[in-house]
């Protein structure tokens, strides 16, 4: 006899307030200085501009440190350095780069509990995701450009590479310490040298990595980095020393980017927004893909450019998946980063806070069903609860724009050329996630999805060896991979 399929397939077991967790707060020491100078030739610099900004922690809206503001002379300074230092090192054979790759990775290995406190204080992520992810994935970056820096000849068979020369390099708050690498690594694998500059709100990790490149004997110049908001970032792109700009961050500010440097002859890769259907069929096992959804979504409180943002499930299981959805979102945990049983953290910042709330006001007036699970928010820091938006139509903002935080938008589909339809409807092309029992599906859909990285059956996996990078308005260019290390240097 064939099983009966249970009535109520979202069954919950339900103990009340008998199961409560204690706080499990991490203790290690983050060692945050109260203040950090710029970090050029080698030397922590104070600013010419003789100014600082406060960093604050958003997880309790606390100031943490001052950071540089650096000004054009600033910059200036930074590039001189990254110059001078550029004949030397990059003429330095490449298995010698890769021993400092190699030392860096170790060095961050030996210290990142440490990072990782620091980066969940600074940043507001949870620490499990900051200790589990972002500082695994960063050293691993480091291990893989060490192993490529004295092979380029295999990168490019039959053809010789050439470093291109000074790099300047702009990075986003979501992942900080992880753009970080994704950026110096391959540049300095092959043998540029670098100018880079941290995103305001999160400059913590940058400045204690420094260390880490001292403690490597870096050469001094090898790697500058130069703090402060958007006008320290535009005086990175204008340079003229720039050989290249390395720019992760928002859509319109890469826009601004690429005009500005429309008839020069420096290089550009853009890592840019996105908004990625995350495509779940009927034949999938769905509590697998329920699983796969709340991370897609909720994993760093959203604050992921290729966030699984637009849900898309064929209307025979919507309901099923709609529910099951619901109780597993009752059980994410909100609050303190720096405890380990925290699933969701806190918002980047008060202007993101301020962005979220604003688009989903907008979903609620455009007419969309909104979802949040009661959870006690803390009453200090930023924070938004998980939240889920039903009945939701292509044309709604927040099936088009990229909220960057906890929310997801669900809308359905009958056929698969319905879904691809849907999916690509969207001026963004970063990723995709496929959820299929059938392997021909996964081939077939991901042919016809128009994003540069899609998962199936799985979601943000990450590893250095795969090109990460978008199509459309999410810009151009990859990241990690052979192709990513091509982007950092020239045949000649
Ligand atoms: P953003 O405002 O564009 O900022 C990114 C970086 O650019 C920051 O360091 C920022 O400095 C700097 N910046 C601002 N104005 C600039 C200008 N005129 N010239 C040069 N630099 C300038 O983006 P965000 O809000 O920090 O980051 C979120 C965005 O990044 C999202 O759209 C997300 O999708 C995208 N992202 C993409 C990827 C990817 O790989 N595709 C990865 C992560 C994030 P300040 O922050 O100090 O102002
Ligand atoms: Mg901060």
């Amino acid at each position: 006899m064939p099983a009966k399929r249970p009535k109520n397939p979202a069954r919950e077991l339900l103990f009340g307030d008998l199961w409560e967790f204690d706080p499990a707060p991490e203790t290690a020491p983050a060692h945050i200085a109260p203040r950090y100078d710029l970090f050029i030739n080698g030397k922590s610099t104070p600013p010419k501009s003789k100014k600082w900004f406060d960093s604050i922690s958003p997880g309790d809206g606390k100031k943490i440190s001052e950071i540089a503001l650096a000004n054009e002379a600033d910059v200036d300074a930074a590039y001189a350095a990254a110059a001078a230092a550029f004949p030397k090192w990059s003429a330095t054979p490449g298995a010698e780069r890769g021993k400092f790759l190699y030392r860096i990775a170790r060095l961050l290995q030996d210290r990142s509990r440490e990072f990782a406190v620091a980066e969940t204080i600074d940043g507001g992520k949870p620490i499990r995701e900051s200790r589990d992810f972002d500082l695994p994935v960063a050293a691993a970056h480091f291990f893989y450009h060490a192993g490529w820096a004295d092979k380029l000849a295999f990168a490019a068979p039959g053809r010789t590479l050439a470093p291109l020369g000074v790099v300047g390099q702009i990075i986003p708050w979501n992942f900080p310490l992880l753009m970080l690498a994704w950026k110096i690594a391959p540049a300095l694998a092959c043998g540029n040298t670098v100018v880079l500059k941290p995103a305001e709100t999160t400059s913590v990790t940058a400045m204690k990595f420094c260390s880490i490149l001292q403690d490597a004997g870096l050469p001094p110049g090898v790697v500058n980095i130069v703090t402060g908001a958007g006008d320290t970032g535009a005086a990175v792109v204008k340079h003229p020393a720039a050989a290249k700009i390395a720019f992760t961050g928002s859509t319109p500010v890469g826009k601004w980017i690429q005009h500005t440097l429309a008839g020069t002859d420096k290089r550009l890769t853009l890592e840019l927004g996105g908004k990625a259907a995350n495509i779940v069929f009927e034949d999938a096992t769905i509590d697998q893909a329920v699983e796969g959804i709340v991370n897609g979504i909720f994993f760093n409180q959203g604050h992921v450019c290729c966030a699984g943002s637009r849900l898309l499930v064929q209307e025979s299981v919507a309901a099923e998946v709609l529910k099951k959805l619901k109780l597993r979102m009752r059980h994410l945990r909100v609050g303190d980063p720096l405890d380990k049983n925290t699933d969701i953290g806190a918002i980047n910042s008060r202007k993101q806070l301020e962005k979220i709330r604003d688009l989903v006001g907008s979903g609620l007036q455009e007419g969309a069903e909104i979802f949040q699970p009661d959870c006690r928010l803390p009453s200090r820091g930023f924070y938004f609860p998980p939240t889920l938006f039903s009945g939701v139509s292509l044309s709604h903002r927040i099936a088009r724009e990229e909220i960057f935080g906890p929310v997801l938008s669900i809308l359905t589909f009958r056929t698969p050329e319905e879904a691809v339809e849907k999916a690509n409807n969207t001026p963004y092309g970063l990723s995709a996630g496929i959820w299929t029992d059938k392997g021909s599906r996964i081939l077939d859909m991901a042919a016809k999805l128009k994003a540069g990285v899609i998962w199936a059956n799985t979601y943000n996996k990450f590893d250095p060896a795969s090109p990460f990078g978008g199509f459309k308005e999410s810009g151009f260019g990859r990241e990690g991979g052979k192709q990513g290390l091509l982007d950092y240097a020239k045949i000649v």
